[in-house]
């Protein structure tokens, strides 16, 4: 349920204009005024309609997320704090030679590939780079060519215009990697009340990465220079758990970035942004490099199945060998809980200083329960002020 219209005028002023854009592409490829350049979404004319799916789609104006949580996830599921859970794991492609250039454990790619072969997509859009490392979606159609599109870069991707440029008739068969933000447009798309419009079996699949934040292009080449180094010199990238470092994986070996240096690189969106582990999504992955295991899971994902979907396809992975899974102990997933929590507070910290005012939650409701939960500290840290 969309809460109120609106049109691309009132995206640029309170989206745009207020830093509170997450590079989503969303709102690209849906009409010639809205594209996106390096990693920023423009708008190079204005439109005149009073009410626009830019509008409707972007994941940071205001919606009920709850409605649209509770609308596309089973009730018994849902958690505060990250979402709905079926089930938590730890999985990681069973292929040893996939898993020789992924990310982690190859879990994306390898759900990715047996959902495409089993037909249940027919095609993923995944992000993909150009000569100057810029990201952008890319719709893949060959199976055998998913591999060619792994590992994390910590820059913005604007997939969700790669799936609008999709033909409406293909769309409900297409699999889309998300991070939180993407997901989150992906599930306005599928809930959206626009007259003439039905999104409800869009896409055919997501599969959310855990997310902490991206890097501003610009801030983060600048910081790459200081050490010598420019993006193509890159060969992978990593943050792990609880180090408060940034790793640099070069052709001479590893670097380590103090976080204290990156973070002024962070891009201002994600400072607002309440979700980690892409709540909208069927299925979530993310790094199982944490705690006292750290070095021994770096090829390991943990892995949220959230809908029936998801789940679906995640035993379909097990049974076909095409994942490996380790029960994850009850600590993991507090810990992973923990830090969605620290996530959540401070970005509605970040938003009360911003709006000045703990009623002005910008894009969030303050009656939905899950704001309402973690909101409490900032209401009396304000109350003291
Ligand atoms: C911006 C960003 C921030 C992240 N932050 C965290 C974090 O804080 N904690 C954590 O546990 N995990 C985080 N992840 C997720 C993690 O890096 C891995 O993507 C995840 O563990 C899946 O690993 P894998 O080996 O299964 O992925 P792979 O099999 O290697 O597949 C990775 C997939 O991600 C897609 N992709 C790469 N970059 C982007 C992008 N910028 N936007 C959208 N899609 C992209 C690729 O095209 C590919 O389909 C982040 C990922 C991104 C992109
Ligand atoms: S839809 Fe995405 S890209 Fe467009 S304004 Fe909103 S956040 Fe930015
Ligand atoms: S931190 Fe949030 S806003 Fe930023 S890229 Fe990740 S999901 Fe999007």
């Amino acid at each position: 349920m969309i809460k109120k219209p609106g049109s691309q005028t009132e995206l640029k002023k309170n989206v745009l204009e207020q830093s509170l854009c997450t590079g989503c592409g969303a709102c690209v490829g849906l009409c010639p005024y809205q594209v996106f350049y390096a990693d920023r979404t423009v708008q190079l004319f204005d439109c005149d309609l009073p009410e626009g799916k830019c509008w409707a789609f972007c994941p940071r104006t205001p919606a009920d997320y709850d409605h649209i949580k509770k609308s596309l996830f089973n009730m018994d599921d849902l958690t505060p704090e990250i979402g709905a859970v079926k089930g938590y794991y730890f999985s990681r492609a069973f292929d040893p030679r996939l898993r020789v250039n992924v990310q982690h454990g190859g879990t994306v790619t390898a759900l990715l590939e047996l959902a495409m072969g089993e037909g249940m997509i027919d095609s993923a859009v995944v992000s993909s780079r150009n000569e100057e490392f810029e990201q952008h979606g890319l719709l893949v159609t060959d199976q055998n060519q998913l591999r060619g599109y792994s590992k994390s870069w910590f820059t913005v991707s604007p997939t969700v215009a790669a799936f609008n440029r999709i033909p409406d008739d293909r769309k409900k068969r297409a699999g889309v990697v998300a991070t939180p933000c993407q997901a989150t447009a992906l599930a306005k798309m599928k809930t959206a009340e626009i007259p003439g419009y039905n999104g409800s079996d869009l896409p055919g699949l997501v599969i959310g990465l855990f997310c902490g934040w991206t890097l501003s292009m610009e801030k983060f080449y600048n910081l790459l220079g200081r050490y010598g180094l420019s993006i193509t010199d890159l060969t992978g990238m990593d943050i792990p758990a609880g180090k408060n470092i940034l790793e640099l994986f070069t052709a001479g070996g590893l670097i380590s970035v103090p976080m204290a240096e990156v973070d002024h690189c962070v891009r201002t969106a994600c400072r607002y942004c309440m979700d980690s582990t892409a709540e909208f999504a069927d299925l979530s992955v993310g790094a199982a490099r944490f705690g006292k295991d750290c070095e021994e899971m770096r090829g390991w994902n943990q892995i949220i199945v959230r809908s029936d979907r998801g789940k679906h396809l995640f035993e379909l992975a097990v049974a076909k060998h095409v994942l490996q899974i380790r029960e994850a102990p009850p600590s993991a997933l507090l810990e992973l809980k923990n830090a969605a929590v620290e996530k959540k507070k401070k970005a509605l910290k970040n938003i009360v200083e911003k709006s000045h005012s703990t009623k002005n939650l910008l894009y969030l409701k303050s009656d939905d329960p899950v704001v309402r939960k973690y909101l409490g500290v900032e209401k009396k840290r304000k109350g003291k002020l």
